[in-house]
């Protein structure tokens, strides 16, 4: 399987996941925690630092789904 634009994932899973600001529509890369298969927190874009609600699911084979909602979506 070839990597999508030369990505190299050390790891089966993933540990960084691309999102885009509900606010500002930047796009940034937040770390995310492999440990846990279903997280919920918040963070503050680094562009605009208005709170995002982060949501993390993995999927079987360690991809993670990352969704980025405005707070109080
Ligand atoms: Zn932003």
């Amino acid at each position: 399987m070839a990597n999508r634009a030369g990505r190299v994932y050390p790891a089966s899973m993933d540990e960084a996941a691309d999102v885009r600001c509900p606010y500002c529509g930047e796009q940034s890369t937040i770390a995310i925690d492999p440990g846990e298969e279903e997280a919920e927190f918040v963070q503050d874009c680094p562009v605009c630092c208005r709170p995002w609600t982060v949501r993390v699911r993995f999927r079987s084979d360690g991809s993670a789904d990352v969704t980025v909602g405005a707070d109080g979506e």
